[in-house]
């Protein structure tokens, strides 16, 4: 028999615990990374009381700058040396250890490399189907999620007792780093094992540009650029303009520039200001990309090229000759 008053605790607590998520932050070592404030806005859309775990070593810094993300009543810190590469077996560990405890409605992260090799493994631990890559929210069990390269939109309602989703950052304003006051926690205690993976070494392209995800403006270029010398007219021109560097993947394989840079259902989603795609024909897989920057801009030799039909202004011409005039262009008007 049930009593009344169990019956209350139980709907009262389970009624909180629907609407509580958890927000995988995502971080460098010095700093939360920006699509982990996308996530942490579409988890304030959701409604919920929202816990994020930082996972890492020596992640107290991080863990301080989460607290006073807008919205965010708790972090969860797992601080051990053996995370310190953050590898996606050890993270899932964590991740369900903090669910066994709390039970949450819902479980978020950013959409990237870092959960994409995160929340399946998340999902196959807990016997429950992942939602990848939504850009909207229309209830804490209904999303939108683009399918076939972006090229129609799928609205999908979700039983699972706990969503486990990640969330397009471009789809996202980034919630405001200041303002929140979340009270900082330990993670519940899990061994961390080694699931047989090591990390080795990494390999990090720096640069001083704007970083692709998250300019303003984005220079790309594709397989019109013909060589890996010529492409440097492309980081002339982003620099011309305080630009990101983006690429096609016709011009990674080519070997023009590393592939961190390509744009498309392969490489990276971006929404920029204003897009501007140089020797670029607008293949399906690049356009899913780069589709809902808000101004896209075109130069191509060929007036019947795809981009022209995205591009909100188009130029028909040569790049070796149009850019260098754009360039000295910008630097008249500054
Ligand atoms: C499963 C799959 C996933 C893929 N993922 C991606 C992805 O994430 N991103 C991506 O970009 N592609 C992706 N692709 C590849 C995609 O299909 C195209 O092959 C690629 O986008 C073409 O790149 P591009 O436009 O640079 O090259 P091209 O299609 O060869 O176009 C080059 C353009 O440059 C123009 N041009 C040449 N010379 C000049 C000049 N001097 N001045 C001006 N214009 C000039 C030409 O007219 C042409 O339009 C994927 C393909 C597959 C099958």
């Amino acid at each position: 028999m049930i009593f009344p008053r169990t019956l209350f605790k139980t709907a009262f607590t389970s009624g909180y615990r629907y609407n509580s998520t958890l927000v995988v932050a995502e971080h460098s070592g010095d700093a939360l990374s920006k699509i982990t404030l996308n996530a942490i806005a579409a988890a304030n859309k959701l409604g919920s009381d929202i816990s994020v775990l930082v996972t890492g070593s020596n992640v107290k810094k991080i863990a301080e700058e989460t607290s006073k993300v807008n919205g965010v009543k708790k972090v969860i810190v797992a601080d051990d040396p053996k995370l310190k590469d953050q590898l996606p077996e050890c993270v899932a560990d964590v991740i369900v250890a903090a669910h066994k405890q709390n039970n949450y409605g819902s479980i978020i992260a950013g959409a990237s490399s870092f959960s994409r090799g995160i929340i399946p493994r998340v999902g196959g631990i807990l016997d429950v189907s992942p939602i990848s890559e939504i850009t909207e929210i229309h209830s804490n069990d209904t999303f939108t999620r683009p399918m076939y390269a972006g090229n129609a939109m799928a609205k999908i309602k979700s039983k699972a007792p706990v969503k486990l989703i990640t969330v397009r950052g471009a789809a996202f304003e980034a919630a405001s780093n200041t303002g929140g006051s979340g009270a900082i926690e330990d993670a519940p205690k899990v061994e961390i094992k080694e699931h047989g993976a090591t990390f080795v070494s990494k390999e990090i392209v720096k640069s001083d540009r704007p970083e692709l995800t998250s300019a303003k403006i984005v220079v790309s270029g594709g397989r019109g650029f013909k060589s890996k010398e010529n492409f440097e007219l492309v980081y002339k021109f982003a620099d011309a303009l305080n630009a990101g560097v983006g690429a096609s993947r016709a011009a990674v394989d080519a070997g023009f520039c590393p592939n961190d840079l390509q744009v498309g259902q392969t490489g990276k989603i971006v929404n920029p200001s204003l897009y501007i795609c140089c020797g670029i024909s607008g293949a399906i897989q690049h356009v899913a990309g780069m589709k809902d920057s808000k101004v896209i801009v075109a130069i191509n030799t060929d007036k019947e090229a795809p981009i022209f039909q995205i591009a909100d202004y188009g130029l028909v011409a040569d790049i070796f000759k149009a850019i260098p005039e754009f360039i000295d262009e910008v630097k008249n008007t500054k």
